[in-house]
């Protein structure tokens, strides 16, 4: 017998689970033994390590704290990676946290006060902060002093506590969801990019030395095209990858190997999964490529609307399948002949073209 929600309503299957997701899975708890430990394992994202490497030697020559720092980028990019290895170049104590953690005005007093002179707090998710929280933030940023109120009512009074010189470095997924007041007292706001196949490649034989897998350079090869061009994918897959080869008896990992374990996947060759294709099929299908609507879309592929944009969009664009115009998205020829469609004849109309570019934000 089926079991119905209290309200009687059929219940919604869970979604599957999305090999390819890159956000944080359980399956990925090992992946501290994959964290890079020093700026040298830190592969790729080369521009933004060399403006890092500059602020942090100047830093230190100057004998202060660094500047507050954001990073945006598409989850699995690195940024609490690289914040953690900015704390050990500063030789500093790094406080991991992120804004659904920090509701009540307590937390983050409670965190604030507990810094001492140097270290660094890592806010991740900063964009979920809530109002109090953040304006919270704002003299600690900026004077190095916490606003609180103690008492309630017509006794309440403002106290002014000082603070140690720490460094506040946010992470966000979506830079443009950052309120202005908030963005403006970051010193430095760096983006992550995805990272490119060569990129990917050694990442994967990287990660494959650490956890003692025979994988051959082709194999990484093979497998680095299908990863999105994000580091957390890339380690997850080679995990079930290897899990395949020891099933078949396999002792290294070469491109065939690779290629048959994610066709087993259903991660295609250029690292879509069912539901990647899934939306663009529908947007072919239903809406004729487009131009649709985000919550038109979210509802027909029963998906949630912020995760379609900050997940399955930026890699999307990112291929060049999908973009993003003022009147919806649209899906692009090279996505229509991927999935087995006939292009449309006349390619784009005039006002489907993009207005903007695919940003992350
Ligand atoms: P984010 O904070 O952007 O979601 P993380 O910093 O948690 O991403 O990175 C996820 C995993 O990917 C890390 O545990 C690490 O193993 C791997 N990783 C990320 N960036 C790199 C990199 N540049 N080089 C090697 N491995 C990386």
């Amino acid at each position: 017998m089926a079991i119905l929600p209290s309200d009687g309503s059929a219940a919604q299957p869970a979604p599957p689970p999305r090999v390819v997701q890159p956000e944080p899975r359980r399956e990925d708890q090992g992946e501290l033994s994959l964290r890079p430990r020093n700026l040298q394992e830190y592969l790729g994202q080369a521009e933004l390590k060399q403006s890092l490497a500059v602020t942090i030697a100047a830093a230190l020559q100057r004998g202060d704290p660094l500047d507050h720092l954001l990073f945006y980028g598409p989850p699995g990019l690195g940024k609490t990676t690289l914040s953690m290895l900015i704390a050990a170049e500063m030789k500093t104590q790094i406080r991991i946290t992120s804004a659904p953690a920090l509701e009540r005005p307590r937390d983050i007093a409670g965190l604030l006060l507990s810094l001492q002179a140097g270290d660094i707090l890592f806010i991740d998710e900063i964009h979920r902060l809530n109002r109090v929280t953040e304006e919270m933030l704002y003299p600690a940023m900026e004077d190095f002093m916490l606003d609180i109120t103690i008492g309630k009512g017509q006794a309440a009074r403002l106290k002014r506590l000082p603070l140690k010189r720490f460094t506040l470095i946010g992470a966000t997924t979506r830079a443009g969801a950052i309120s202005a007041p908030l963005r403006a007292r970051f010193g430095l706001v760096e983006r992550l990019r995805f990272y490119n196949e060569l990129e990917m490649q050694q990442i994967l034989l990287q990660s494959a030395k650490l956890l003692e897998i025979q994988l051959a350079p082709e194999g990484a090869q093979a497998m680095g095209r299908r990863a999105r061009g994000t580091p957390r994918v890339a380690n997850r897959l080679l995990k079930r990858v290897r899990d395949f080869a020891q099933v078949q008896g396999k002792t290294e990992i070469t491109a065939e190997v690779a290629e048959q374990a994610l066709d087993l996947l259903q991660v295609d060759r250029f690292g879509l999964d069912p539901t990647d294709r899934l939306l663009l099929e529908t947007i072919i299908r239903n809406y004729q490529g487009g131009p649709v609507g985000i919550d038109t879309l979210a509802a027909a592929i029963s998906e949630d609307s912020t995760t379609i944009e900050e997940v399955y969009e930026p890699f999307l664009m990112q291929t060049g399948f999908l973009q993003r115009t003022s009147r919806g998205r649209v899906v692009t020829p090279q996505a229509y002949t991927h999935l087995g469609f006939e292009p449309p004849s006349t390619g784009l109309a005039l006002d489907q073209l993009p207005l903007f570019e695919a940003g992350l934000d």
